[in-house]
């Protein structure tokens, strides 16, 4: 009977205990709750602080920049091939030159440009049809180039190479770790918060409730899912079903060299998607292949990718020949696929609460100014106001209607 009394007030202070703990726990509080802190969550962090959302907590599982944007090589377009892309672009292209006054930091924009080369007419076609959506959207300053011109603009590419291409003197490069440690800052100086646990969103009757870490439970009405190449998963914990993966891509790094110059056009060939530009005196060769791994979110170098990818390169540009890549210094990461390549930006369907910033498809760095701010008008607003984003919304893939992708741009 005794022991029977004495566990009996064991378990009651056991329960207690845990109930404590649970209101513990359950006592902090945020406004926004923002699940990923890379180049996207930041910047809508700092987009949301900057209009006076107050506590805004930024949660990352892993450090600064292990995401995927310390693995972009900081290419940056507007030569895209749909109306939204193009706008997203020059809306972030305007961002990026005030950044500096507005952020903090040097987002290293430097407009050495974009040269895409064709070599069959069905590509010239495309890049043409291109051309005519981006001057529609509002880039003034694309241009057609015939094959004589290609080596005014990229001398290194050989005569014959192509029939021709589109060139934008504005496009460019810009520094993926500065606009995010740009962001971060600028955020945290103006109230937001930024730790470093895994997070999941915590739904109830259809709404948003909290966000559960390891160490406790935040309550919060609100959650930004900018969870990169991971975002599926964190929409699935939701009960969301958000369609983006992630897709290795791999970058090829030569030993510093003065082969080609550093203000070198981005050069694309169309062909076979190989594409090349120079940072810090070394070039940087890219070439987007099947990657089979039984890890979807694998990022080791495959080594075997670097022979078809040395024949292509010297192939296109037959000055490479010889060149000496450092293995140690190329690099695997993840794009963050959606179906059509575009982004997904919005309210989740069926979760209120919940908001997608995710699936810009390998052009989140660059896109990153653009999406922070819509995404922010989406929570504030209820919409976002700035460019039309409907194509971005994420019932887009419930209903079958994806964005046209062109397989060039
Ligand atoms: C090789 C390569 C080259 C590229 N080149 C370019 C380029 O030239 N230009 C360009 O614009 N883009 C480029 N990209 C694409 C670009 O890197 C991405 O589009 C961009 O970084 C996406 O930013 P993000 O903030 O959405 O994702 P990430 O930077 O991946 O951030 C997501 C964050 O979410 C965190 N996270 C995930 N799950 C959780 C969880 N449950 N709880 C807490 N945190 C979580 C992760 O730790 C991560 O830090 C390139 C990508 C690769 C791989």
């Amino acid at each position: 009977m005794a022991l029977r009394h004495l566990l009996r007030r064991a378990w009651m202070r056991h329960r207690h205990a845990e109930e404590y703990d649970g209101e513990q726990r359950m006592a902090r509080t945020a406004d926004v709750v923002i699940i990923g802190g890379g180049v996207v969550g930041a910047s809508v962090a700092y987009h949301l602080a900057a209009r006076g959302q107050k506590q805004v907590l930024v949660l990352d599982r892993a450090g600064q920049g292990l995401g995927s944007t310390g693995r972009a090589t900081g290419g940056f377009r507007a030569q895209f091939s749909t109306r939204v892309n193009v706008q997203l672009s020059l809306l972030a292209r305007d961002k990026l030159a005030t950044f500096r006054d507005e952020v903090g930091t040097d987002p290293g924009y430097r407009p050495y440009g974009y040269l895409f080369l064709a070599s069959t007419h069905d590509q010239l076609a495309a890049l043409q049809a291109a051309v005519t959506v981006q001057q529609d959207a509002g880039l003034r300053d694309v241009k057609i180039v015939a094959p004589g011109e290609v080596a005014d603009l990229n001398p290194a590419v050989p005569r014959d190479a192509a029939i021709g291409g589109t060139y934008s003197p504005r496009d460019g490069f810009i520094r993926p770790l500065e606009i995010l440690r740009g962001y971060l800052g600028a955020a945290q100086r103006l109230g937001a918060r930024v730790e470093f646990a895994a997070a999941r969103c915590i739904v109830e009757s259809g709404r948003v409730a909290a966000v559960r870490t390891d160490a406790e439970t935040i309550s919060t009405r609100c959650v930004v899912n900018a969870a990169g190449p991971w975002a599926g998963a964190v929409a699935a914990e939701a009960g969301v079903d958000l369609p983006v993966r992630p897709v290795k891509r791999q970058v090829a790094v030569t030993y510093p060299t003065t082969l080609l110059p550093e203000q070198m056009p981005m050069t694309i060939f169309v062909d076979d998607g190989f594409h090349l530009r120079v940072r810090d005196g070394r070039v940087l060769l890219l070439w987007p292949a099947d990657l089979p791994s039984d890890d979807p979110f694998d990022t080791t170098f495959d080594v075997a990718w670097l022979d078809g990818l040395l024949s292509r390169a010297t192939a296109h540009i037959p000055l490479l020949r010889g060149v000496e890549i450092d293995r140690a210094a190329c690099w695997a990461g993840l794009y963050e696929m959606s179906p059509d390549r575009h982004a997904v930006l919005g309210a989740a369907p069926g979760v209120q609460g919940l908001y997608l910033a995710n699936g810009s498809s390998g052009h989140g760095v660059m896109h990153a100014p653009a999406l922070g701010q819509l995404a922010a008008e989406c929570v504030l607003d209820g919409a976002a106001t700035t460019i039309d984003v409907h194509a971005l919304r994420p019932a887009r893939f419930a209903e079958g209607r994806l964005n046209p992708e062109s397989g060039v741009l």
